[in-house]
């Protein structure tokens, strides 16, 4: 017994539910830790995977690792991404219900490598269907070629995914992986033109130029070598160490041929095009007008782009309005064209990346000849891989929406997690009482309500004549939400408060905190829902990626905007934990004289006898059909890892 508490100390628990000081935010980054150092990454609340994110490679990913989570349930073995990915594949096919997993996180917390281990699970455990082994492959090979295109080195993360993904997986009625799509969104087009210090542009650029070949290379007008143009050099960073551009580039085009890009001549004119658009200069002409002063570079561009050069001259210096039904050109001054050709550059490479994820979609696509007979019957499993809560000194348009995200994902984890609860206790045959818990339905509603709510509000905004401005945003807001608990403004704010919002400022109390957005460019960014202002990321020095550090800060900010406690509270409402008769005497009946060795009768009649015996009181447990529902457990029953890790 002593040996076992002494394991258990030193791993914590392995759900969150068994925590005994279960309201308490040091206690629970406390178990992280413990577990932690040594070597558990992974902890349950309930069926909630919380991951902290190693930095280093461990040896816990083996397709040996993988058989061994392979039906077994959640309970009975250490927590993994592959338990998850499992006991998912399962309900799918057990309930014959589609499934979703969502990964949340801040961004380098590991939801996209995540993922990729929930896809590497279903590539490798589950059947093939006939005809269907080269789904996998392009399952599989998707990754390095979003990634490619879509990834880049921030501060916080060297491969960091610049853009919102949700993939789905379609199995046929025997379980066989045979189709897939995906759906990206909010690709950071930004980061094409400008990238803060210590980040790159996309890893596309700096592969093509590391390891094109020199006769491809030539034929595209470019240098090998990074330093030559603009968009590359603005953060000061082409090399990273633990990058290898030149053999990734081979990966890439290997993976490229796998999804069927046989001919990806296009997509790489264009991103040759890119930098050169990066490089084209403006300057002043003899009669003062701004004019193209690099011609090499407006020949390459005609030639990549197949558009006409003299078209393209006029369209980056001049434009186009309509006055009085007349049309009319008119020259761009210097600033003017430069942001021209930005925005020329951000929009072609947006479009490169939309048509890219098309021709992912065409390989994966269910090819309904190929396989007719499994259409009625074949479920989904969806994988969200999106932006966990964002707070940053200066907040905007790109953070309202991602905490607004994030608040519709809290709610619907809220009414799941009740819902599930609900319908465990009555196919047990158990009544319950529901206990009070903060539901965030009122901050949703505050935004998306028809009519009165912040989105609606700002819609009509954009839409009504006159000159609607920010500032005349802000105040409908107020007109319409002065009175809400969880909206505040300056005017609104009591004297104490004020100073906490500035007057072009609104503050949102959000399920995971109070956050101020600033509704400056509220406006503009609304109406083209693609833009996303990198300069307005908080340079704060979150992620330090060291292997093998507990940051305690990050995982208490993480813990915090990732609503974990409020997760575990609605866990622990109800029973917190609850096991099958069978599962339960077979690891306890040691505990008990009365069911050591072996309990011949009825198993409830074991579980009764075990849990008397341990002491539980008769309101403390309720015995349903199957299961034994224990409200409070002793931390006793927490010990599965300590078995683990000796
Ligand atoms: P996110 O998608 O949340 O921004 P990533 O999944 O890209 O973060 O992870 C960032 C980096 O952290 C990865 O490139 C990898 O080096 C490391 N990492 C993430 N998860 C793991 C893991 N389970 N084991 C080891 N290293 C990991
Ligand atoms: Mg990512």
């Amino acid at each position: 017994m002593e040996s076992t508490l002494t394991a258990r100390d030193r791993v914590g628990v392995q759900d969150f539910v068994l925590l005994e000081n279960y309201t308490s935010e040091a206690a629970f980054i406390e178990n992280l830790r413990r577990r932690f150092g040594e070597n558990l990454i992974y902890t349950y609340i309930g069926s909630v995977l919380v991951s902290v994110n190693p930095n280093k490679d461990l040896e816990i990913y083996s397709k040996a690792h993988m058989e061994r989570y392979r039906g077994v349930s959640f309970y009975e073995i250490s927590p993994h991404i592959y338990a998850v990915s499992d006991n998912t594949y399962r309900a799918m096919r057990t309930e014959r219900r589609d499934q979703c997993i969502l990964i949340s996180g801040e961004s380098g917390a590991g939801k996209t490598e995540a993922s990729k281990k929930i896809l590497q699970y279903y590539a490798t455990t589950c059947p093939v269907a006939d005809r269907m082994s080269t789904l996998r492959d392009c399952l599989l090979q998707s990754n390095p070629v979003l990634e490619a295109f879509g990834n880049a080195k921030t501060l916080h993360n060297d491969n960091s995914s610049r853009f919102g993904k949700y993939m789905d997986v379609q199995f046929d009625f025997r379980g066989a992986p045979i189709g897939g799509h995906i759906l990206n969104y909010l690709l950071e087009k930004s980061r094409v033109v400008h990238q803060n210090h210590g980040e790159r542009n996309f890893h596309i650029f700096y592969q093509l130029l590391e390891g094109g070949e020199q006769d491809l290379l030539s034929k595209l007008g470019l240098e090998r070598n990074a330093q030559k143009y603009q968009y590359l050099v603005k953060g000061c960073c082409p090399r990273v160490s633990s990058i290898n551009d030149k053999n990734d580039w081979r990966t890439v085009r290997k993976a490229l041929t796998v999804i069927g890009f046989h001919e990806d001549e296009d997509l790489l004119n264009i991103i040759a095009s890119v930098l050169h658009l990066g490089n084209t200069q403006f300057g002043e002409g003899k009669n003062g007008e701004n004019q193209i002063t690099t011609e090499p570079q407006l020949k390459y561009l005609s030639k990549l782009l197949g558009v006409d050069g003299a078209a393209l001259r006029e369209a980056l210096t001049h434009k186009k309005i309509t006055a009085k039904g007349e049309e009319m050109i008119s020259p761009l001054s210097f600033e003017q064209a430069v942001a021209a050709r930005d925005a020329l550059a951000k929009a072609v490479y947006g479009r490169a990346f939309t048509w890219l994820v098309v021709k992912i979609n065409q390989s994966l696509a269910f090819k309904d000849d190929v396989y007719n007979s499994s259409k009625g019957s074949s479920s989904v499993i969806g994988l969200l891989d999106i932006y966990g809560f964002e707070v940053f000194q200066h907040n905007s348009f790109e953070q309202f929406c991602i905490n607004y995200c994030n608040e519709k994902l809290q709610q619907l984890f809220i009414e799941l997690t009740l819902k599930s609860e609900q319908e465990e206790y009555e196919a047990e045959g158990i009544t319950w009482e529901p206990v009070k818990y903060f539901d965030n339905k009122i901050i949703c509603d505050l935004v998306e309500e028809k009519h009165k709510g912040l989105i609606s509000i700002l819609d009509e905004e954009c839409l009504r004549p006159g000159e609607p401005s920010d500032i005349s945003f802000l105040e409908k807001l107020e007109d319409t939400l002065g009175g809400h608990a969880h909206f505040v403004t300056h005017k609104l704010a009591n004297a104490k408060t004020r100073k906490a919002v500035s007057r072009e400022e609104f503050k949102l109390i959000h399920y995971a905190g109070e956050v101020n957005y600033s509704v400056n460019g509220f406006l503009d960014k609304n109406k083209d829902l693609l833009y996303r202002n990198l300069k307005e990321f908080d340079m704060s020095p979150l992620c330090n990626h060291t292997p093998w550090r507990f940051d305690e800060a990050l995982v208490r900010h993480q813990v915090k905007y990732l609503g974990l406690m409020e997760n575990l509270r609605v866990r622990r409402a109800g029973f917190a934990y609850r096991r099958h008769y069978e599962t339960f005497l077979q690891r306890y009946k040691s505990l008990c004289p009365g069911t050591w060795p072996n309990w011949q009768g009825r198993l409830a009649d074991g579980v009764a006898t075990l849990v008397q015996h341990l002491g539980y009181k008769p309101e403390e447990y309720k015995l349903g059909k199957t299961k034994i529902f224990i409200r409070f457990p002793k931390t006793l029953f927490s010990t599965e890892d300590s078995l683990e890790a000796r």
